[in-house]
């Protein structure tokens, strides 16, 4: 009972959807960054095909004019090019990622210069649809959240310049009459006012959305590491800290496979067994404890030699191990091997009972690939031949097995 009682409930993940994002949308400084170029990216995405349609509205607004009033297209395709000009520069900013940093003051400068343009053609052309041109100050603050995505924190004060300006251009400049101007003012206020409600929860999701992905993205790493780490475990041998007989033999079939295929590169493979001498008097001297220190010494001694990351050492069973060695020259794994012997017998650890030397030593097979090995045991076995005739030979030795066959001690 009082076990049951002292059970935490599990805290169920974070999925990202369930973090609060402030009313007014800012998130902690480094995430915001993050955010701000993961918004920039997608609107780059999308503002190169933004660009046309922007250009065929102009174009359409172009011809609705022309069949109002043919007269007035003379005056106002001039003044137009400038809202023109200023799409462009959005374009450009939007056309590689080095200059994000451009890309919303570039979308800026085209509101106003949209808003600019169809107030100075309200002031000076007169014709009964001249309201019209006003109206497009709404477009000027849709196309912001819509078609030229930027963030809230620029597309607010943009949209108030606008307004600003329009209820300059109105009252100061305009020819309308009273209640016309009262009727675009409130066109223009309550649809921009729609379409900034509108973008704030729209960027409310997309920041959503945002840290969802980056908590997923979390989730995964975490998920990977912890395979990762029980992939080591069930390939590592608990005691040496090597790789165990299962990961060698993963390991050493993968290799096996790419040198028989050609694909890995120069050099060849080598395989190196080695056995401790005497070891079982060694446990019988000094205990098993003592034993597995010994182990433990042999094979960080061992490991310290390897150089290459395709090269491993390996935990055979017991007392035996075996060194892989890849893309090098046979006259290059001799050398190792000795070396590999020389610093074992060289660490000096005492074994009075060995009738090889008066400290702990190895004999060491060598076996290089061949045409005919195609499976680990077959290399294995041909290392062990090697390793019987080191042993016979007196032991502390390394005895190599040639493609032919022969066996030569070092
Ligand atoms: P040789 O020179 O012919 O190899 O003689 P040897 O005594 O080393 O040969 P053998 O293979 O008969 O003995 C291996 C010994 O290794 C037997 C076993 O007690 C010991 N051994 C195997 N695994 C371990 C281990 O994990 N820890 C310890 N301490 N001893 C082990
Ligand atoms: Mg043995
Ligand atoms: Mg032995």
């Amino acid at each position: 009972m009082a076990l049951e009682k002292d059970k935490q409930p599990e805290k169920p993940l974070p999925s990202g959807t369930d973090l609060p994002i402030p009313w007014h949308l800012q998130l902690p400084d480094a995430l915001e960054r993050d955010f701000q170029a993961y918004f920039l990216e997608h609107s780059r995405r999308i503002i190169a095909g933004s660009f046309f349609i922007v250009a065929l509205l102009f174009v359409a607004g172009t011809g609705v004019e022309f069949l109002v009033e043919p007269e007035n297209v003379k005056l106002t395709w001039r003044p137009r090019l400038l809202s023109i000009f200023a799409a462009g520069g959005v374009w450009i900013a939007a056309q590689s990622r080095e200059r994000h940093q451009y890309l919303q003051p570039a979308v800026a400068v085209f509101a106003v210069a949209l808003s600019i343009t169809n107030n100075y053609l309200g002031a000076t052309v007169e014709h009964a649809l001249s309201y019209s041109y006003y109206l497009i100050n709404l477009f000027a603050i849709l196309l912001m959240g819509s078609l030229f995505r930027i963030t809230m924190r620029w597309t607010l004060p943009v949209s108030g310049l606008v307004m600003l300006l329009v209820i300059v251009s109105l009252l100061g400049f305009s020819h309308l009459p009273g209640p016309e101007i009262l009727v675009v003012f409130f066109f223009v206020f309550s649809g921009g006012v729609l379409c900034l409600i509108g973008q704030y929860f729209h960027e409310r999701l997309q920041r959503q959305h945002f840290l969802a992905e980056r908590v997923l993205a979390l989730h995964r790493s975490e998920l990977h590491s912890a395979n990762q780490v029980l992939e080591n475990q069930a390939t590592e041998d608990a005691l040496t800290q090597t790789v165990n007989r299962r990961g060698m033999e993963t390991r050493l079939s993968n290799l096996i496979r790419e040198y028989r295929s050609q694909a890995a590169g120069e050099g060849g493979l080598f395989l190196l067994l080695f056995d401790i001498d005497f070891f079982k008097h060694y446990n019988d001297s000094y205990g098993h404890l003592a034993g597995d220190a010994c182990l433990r010494k042999v094979s960080a001694t061992t490991k310290q030699l390897i150089q290459n990351n395709r090269d491993f050492v390996a935990r055979y069973g017991g007392e035996e191990f075996v060194v892989v060695l890849t893309g090098i020259q046979q006259n290059d794994a001799l050398v190792f091997a000795e070396r590999m012997r020389s610093r074992i017998e060289k660490m000096g650890i005492e074994h009075k009972s060995s009738r090889a030397s008066s400290v702990v030593t190895i004999s060491v097979g060598m076996a290089g690939m061949t045409p005919e090995v195609s499976r680990c045991d077959q290399f294995i076995a041909r290392a062990d031949e090697a390793l019987y005739h080191a042993k016979s030979q007196g032991r502390n030795c390394v005895v190599a097995i040639h493609e032919n066959d022969e066996l030569r001690t070092l």
